[in-house]
């Protein structure tokens, strides 16, 4: 069995700068990670730009550095990770899923499975699907597979880097399950010419509504709330959006619930205060107080994601909260649990509203570096141009 100082689960942005400073202070580490590295942004729609600016998602001190000095892509920054990675001669255990975690007078075993994608997107849902029918022995193959092989390895602690977008948070209709519905934007062009419904009011269904439109699909959204949440949207694509609602190219049911997914539509019902009738698009009509259908050639149910809370369960992690936030002490970022810490957003739980981003999760790097190395470790080196106010 390999022996680590630490091991650090996950390798998104976060796992990565945590990666890096322990290396800074050679602390002999280990990094797994389910997929490839930043795999949660894997899963992302091709194109889909950071709301923060580069310097904010930079990590570990090296410059991103976008095309015409723009906000970075996905693809940007996959491109970034990368480089990161072998700029430090990082070693990713990739494709390895920490499916086991016991704690002993040593510290504690890893136990890991090989594993064919990230914790997080359609195929993390598509396995939850497969685990279910296998222990429910629908899947017609009877018994479990025999599980893959894997490895084990031995860490004095553990870093919880696993972030917290990994199952789409359901919405709990019938039809959810139809073929013709998805989490996930993916591809925008497989829905040219398409009729496709949006359920969600926040910026991953507003951002879809408006990419959707642009390749040519017939879109209409539907939300709870009465009006969208102007203070939440992206304030790039918020003038955006209500200018294709007011023109009618996108359709709008507000206050609305969604109860049911057929075939062929999706039936809204008006909560306390809405109506039915979209409020602008191609397929506006009078508003309503009646259950109605809107006819749809696809569904997309964009209204969040929830943590996978498996690991903190099996470490002893204890979970707070409404969102099932791990507790930690601030100072340090360690858990309840000795010796087991947690960063990135991984910390936020299942977030209602995203509070804990990259951008204000370098800290926890630091943080931690701090307490396992015993003493300051450089996590974001100086800015190329700091100390310029002389000039
Ligand atoms: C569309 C979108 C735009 C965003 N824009 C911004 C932005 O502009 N600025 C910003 O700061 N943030 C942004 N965020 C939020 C944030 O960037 C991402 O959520 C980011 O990926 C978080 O980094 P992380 O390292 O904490 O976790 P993640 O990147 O999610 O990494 C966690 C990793 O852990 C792995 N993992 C989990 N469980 C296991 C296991 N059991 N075994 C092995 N590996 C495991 C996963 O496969 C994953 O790769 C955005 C999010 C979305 C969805």
């Amino acid at each position: 069995m390999e022996h680590y100082q630490v091991g650090i689960i996950g390798a998104g942005p976060i796992g990565l700068e945590m990666a890096v400073a322990l290396q800074r202070a050679s602390v002999r580490t280990v990094q797994i990670e389910a997929g490839a590295i930043g795999s949660t942004m894997g899963w992302w729609a091709p194109g889909t730009k950071y709301f923060s600016s580069p310097e904010r998602i930079a990590i570990a001190g090296v410059p991103l550095v976008v095309e015409h000095e723009d906000k970075a892509t996905r693809e940007d920054y996959l491109r970034y990770l990368r480089q990161v990675v072998m700029q430090f001669g990082l070693d990713v255990r990739t494709y390895e899923r920490v499916v086991g975690a016991t704690r002993d007078d040593d510290g504690f075993v890893l136990r890991t499975e090989k594993s064919a994608h990230g914790v997080g997107g359609v195929e993390e849902q598509q396995r939850a699907a497969r685990m279910h029918a296998d222990v429910d022995g629908r899947d017609g193959v009877g018994p479990r597979s025999v599980p893959p092989r894997g490895m084990e390895y031995r860490v004095e602690k553990i870093v919880l880097a696993i972030g917290n977008m990994h199952t789409p948070r359901l919405v709990g209709v019938p039809g959810e399950e139809l073929p013709h519905v998805s989490h996930y934007l993916g591809e925008p062009h497989r829905y040219f010419g398409q009729r496709v419904v949006i359920v969600g009011g926040r910026n991953s269904a507003i951002e879809a509504a408006i990419r959707l439109y642009r390749v040519g699909a017939k879109v209409t959204l539907c939300q709870r709330r009465l009006e969208l949440e102007r203070d939440r949207i992206k304030y790039w694509l918020l003038p955006e959006v209500e200018w294709l609602i007011k023109k009618g190219q996108i359709g709008l049911h507000a206050g609305v619930g969604v109860r049911e997914i057929t075939e062929r539509g999706v039936v809204i019902e008006p909560l306390a205060g809405g109506a039915t009738g979209a409020a602008g698009g191609p397929r506006a009509k009078a508003r309503s107080s009646e259950r109605v259908e809107i006819g749809a050639d696809a569904v997309l149910l964009l209204t969040g994601y929830d943590q996978n809370p498996e690991l903190f369960e099996m470490l002893g992690v204890e979970l707070h909260s409404e969102e099932h936030r791990p507790r930690f002490a601030r100072e340090t970022m360690e858990t309840n649990v000795p010796g087991v810490f947690v960063a990135g957003t991984a910390t936020g739980g299942s977030q209602q509203r995203s509070k804990i981003f990259i951008e204000n999760s370098h800290e926890h790097v630091e943080r931690i570096a701090r307490a396992i190395a015993g003493r300051d470790v450089e996590v974001r080196e100086r800015a190329v141009f700091e100390g310029n106010e002389e000039s």
